[in-house]
């Protein structure tokens, strides 16, 4: 059982996404949180659901930052797109 960093609720890590903390590319952004779909990455990781509406929840709350151990305001578009991939 893993706590969404969105709706704090827990759940069965399969029903979770997990996402961890990069360097951002040339957007500005101080850090970056990626999808990492098959829990590959090596480091911290976080779980949300793959809702966007646990994304927006987590953002607001700036959890991904607590949780990944990162500061400042991260570019969550990678989270997004892979999120609007999702959806068919
Ligand atoms: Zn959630």
């Amino acid at each position: 059982m893993r706590t969404c960093v969105g709706c704090r609720h827990r759940d069965e890590q399969a029903a979770l996404l997990r996402v961890v903390g990069e360097e951002p590319g040339p957007t500005g952004m101080p850090w970056e949180v990626v999808p990492d779909p098959r829990r590959r990455s090596q480091g911290r990781g976080a779980y949300v659901h793959p809702d966007p509406a646990c994304v927006r929840l987590a953002t607001e709350r700036r959890a991904f930052g607590r949780a990944l151990r990162r500061s400042g305001r991260p570019d969550i578009r990678a989270l997004e797109a892979w999120l609007g991939q999702q959806e068919t």
